[in-house]
């Protein structure tokens, strides 16, 4: 295998199924690592990796500053397979991982990683970006190479607000192609939306576009200012509160799963909507909406940056090591950040005393990117925990 060109596109494999063969591992489905209690102390449930910061896209909020050519220092085709190899370290089921980026299209040798992911039986997802290289030819061959799913961006219900965001007309209807060239292949589709000021009024029309394509997962990513991000500006958490209420609304008709991301405090809604509803704390854990219960950054989440730099999560650009040099599994499971972040009686603020920390816990990238600290408080959140409530009637008293 040959090091990236990162001016090339990747070879189109003609039919190869990385785990065909009857004796290869079966690659991990996404959800497979389970927690213990609400922490992935063992390995993440999900490994997001920046094959590249190359992409045709400028999008307005985009957490990589992603850029039209690759950067020097990205991971070589040997070091991505030698990275693949010290992720079987983290032993059955192994994290699922998403390749991003950047464009992950733009890496020439992309089949490649992913047949070698394949045949160390560690799945696979695409999250490509909509460009001129993501073609029914590209989608088909994704699918052929092993990818168990796509995620796809859709930031506005028209071409006039989706292009708007990702700054390149075009992009709108291309990606209204991608969903039926992934219909065509068979292929489950993630869509990830922007929740910000600019979009938040369009969630309900974008929800209704959803509707009439095969989606498998709707996720509100809501923004962080970070990278690209500080050009947007956050909704308020009021408005926040909002949003989560109308999607909980949705969950008794909508066609598809529906998530946040860095929106961490939608489990806590989820939650005490269970309580209103009379269900007493093990029905909560053992119902459907608490398999992702207390995934967070550092919890359930590691990040790969296009030059191997391990972070929580890629909205939390704190590096804890570099993958050239140490395991990703020592890194993850040992190093003080990721340990403190798994553990919420280490956190700050009222999220260090909120009664749902275990299961939510609050978006640690927004705390960090709000105040510096990363264990510090949720300024989303408009909970106000019980044990502030009794503190604040107390000093009335
Ligand atoms: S206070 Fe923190 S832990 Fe509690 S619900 Fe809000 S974000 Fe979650």
């Amino acid at each position: 295998m040959s090091t990236p060109d990162p001016s090339a596109t990747p070879t189109i494999p003609a039919a190869r199924v990385a785990t065909s063969g009857s004796d290869l591992p079966r690659p991990a489905a996404i959800g497979s690592v389970r927690p213990t209690g609400f922490a992935w102390d063992r390995a993440p449930m999900m490994l997001y990796w920046e094959l590249t910061l190359a992409c045709g896209l400028v999008c307005r909020h985009c957490r990589a500053k992603a850029m039209k050519r690759a950067l020097p220092g990205e991971l070589s085709t040997e070091q991505a397979v030698s990275f693949l190899d010290d992720i079987t370290g983290f032993g059955d089921p192994m994290p699922h991982v998403v390749l991003t980026g950047g464009d992950p299209l733009q890496r020439g040798d992309l089949y490649d990683i992913m047949a070698a992911a394949g045949e160390r039986g560690i799945g696979v997802s695409v999250s490509p970006s909509v460009t001129p290289l993501l073609t029914r030819q590209s989608m088909h061959a994704m699918h052929e190479a092993g990818s168990h799913a796509i995620s796809l961006s859709l930031d506005g219900s028209t071409a006039a607000r989706h292009d708007g965001i990702r700054r390149v007309q075009g992009t709108f209807d291309q990606t209204m192609a991608a969903f039926d060239w992934a219909e065509e292949v068979g292929m489950p589709v993630q869509v990830n939306t922007l929740v910000s000021a600019e979009t938040v009024d369009d969630l309900p029309e974008v929800y209704r576009l959803l509707t009439t394509k095969k989606v498998a997962r709707w996720t509100l990513f809501f923004l962080i200012q970070t990278g690209r991000g500080v050009m947007l500006s956050e909704i308020t958490p009021q408005r926040s509160e909002q949003v989560m209420e109308w999607l909980h609304s949705l969950r008794a008709s909508t066609p598809f799963q529906l998530s946040t991301t860095e929106a961490i405090h939608y489990r806590r809604v989820l939650a005490q909507h269970m309580e209103a509803q009379g269900m007493d704390a093990d029905q909560i854990v053992r119902s459907r909406a608490a398999r992702a219960f207390g995934v967070r950054d550092g919890n359930g989440i590691v990040f790969i940056s296009h030059v191997g730099d391990v972070t929580p999560s890629g909205f939390m650009p704190l590096t804890i090591g570099n993958i050239k040099e140490s395991s990703i599994v020592d890194l993850y499971r040992d190093h003080p950040l990721m340990r403190d972040l798994r553990d919420p009686s280490t956190f700050h603020g009222k999220c260090g005393v909120c009664e749902y920390n275990q299961l939510c816990g609050g978006a640690r990238s927004r705390a960090w990117a709000a105040t510096g600290d990363a264990l510090g408080e949720d300024p989303m959140c408009t909970y106000v925990p019980g044990a502030r409530r009794a503190s604040s009637s107390h000093a009335v008293a």
